[in-house]
């Protein structure tokens, strides 16, 4: 039995689950991700430009590689989703279907939960990833992007895709979930996701004195991790990178240095042009 036989044998209307949810993640995706792409890369393009990472924007050429990758990457997690849906149908996950049957003070922890496990399992999948028996195979392609834009929040390898979609029968298998709360858990994954990548600093710079600040991720944080490969593994807090001491050395400057600069025609506090 071949792998499109099995799939089909393992339960009939898979392949519309599947291609149902291609579409619904992939419009998803498009919005959100073409929300942060026509703000900051076309409409405020000048305008928010001193927040802007990396003072330069990218070839076209790595916008449309992205793009694909992240296609490729909505079809491999609609079928890992479409997978998970069926087992949870088949009653072998811990996927309930009643909100009252939890309560709502649960259904609001188990986002919660979900989040701190994504956070936990995203920062030790990550760093596996850069061993360098693996980083070829999973995730070289998503580190072609040194300059990213919000289309490479999905910019994926094939197998790295698998690994990211890996949170959804994770959740699903090691707590009682809601699917009500499980999408909300995935619009704050998207949002937190394509912000972190849309190459600008949307914080406010005294963010970083506070409490907030050491334990949020900021878009600097992960563009720093793009533009250098290494350090800043972390994806929606900072404390594991705080913990296992892999943040970058020059995150916290660099922080106050972006957020920190002038708007374009002005010279920022030492003095140097910071827009030509
Ligand atoms: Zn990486
Ligand atoms: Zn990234």
């Amino acid at each position: 039995m071949n792998v499109s036989a099995l799939v089909l044998h393992f339960s009939p209307g898979f392949i519309e689950l599947a291609g149902g949810m291609s579409v619904a993640l992939a419009i998803r995706y498009a919005l959100t991700a073409g929300l942060a792409w026509c703000l900051g890369y076309w409409l405020f393009k000048n305008r928010w430009f001193h927040r802007k990472i990396i003072a330069r924007f990218p070839a076209s050429s790595d916008v449309r590689r992205e793009m694909a990758y992240s296609a490729s990457s909505v079809v491999i997690f609609a079928i890992i989703g479409a997978l998970t849906v069926q087992a949870a149908r088949a009653g072998w996950t811990q996927m309930y279907w009643r909100i009252e049957d939890r309560g709502w003070l649960w259904f609001g922890a188990s986002i919660l939960f979900a989040i701190l496990l994504h956070d936990a399992y995203f920062y030790w999948t990550h760093r596996l990833m850069h061993h360098r028996r693996l980083f070829k195979t999973f995730h070289r392609v998503h580190h072609l992007s040194h300059n990213p834009t919000p289309w490479a929040a999905y910019s994926f390898a094939p197998a790295e895709a698998v690994v990211e979609a890996g949170i959804f029968p994770l959740a699903m298998f090691v707590m009682p979930m809601h699917p009500f709360a499980f999408a909300i858990f995935m619009g704050w994954q998207i949002t937190f996701n394509v912000v972190g990548h849309t190459g600008y600093e949307i914080y406010p710079r005294r963010m970083m004195d506070t409490w907030l600040g050491k334990i949020l991720n900021t878009p600097t944080n992960h563009a720093m991790h793009h533009e250098s490969m290494r350090g800043n593994y972390g994806l929606y807090f900072n404390f594991w990178d705080r913990l296992m001491g892999t943040n970058h050395k020059d995150y916290e400057p660099r922080f106050r240095e972006v957020t920190s600069r002038q708007k374009a025609g002005r010279k920022d506090p030492a003095g140097k042009a910071v827009v030509s």
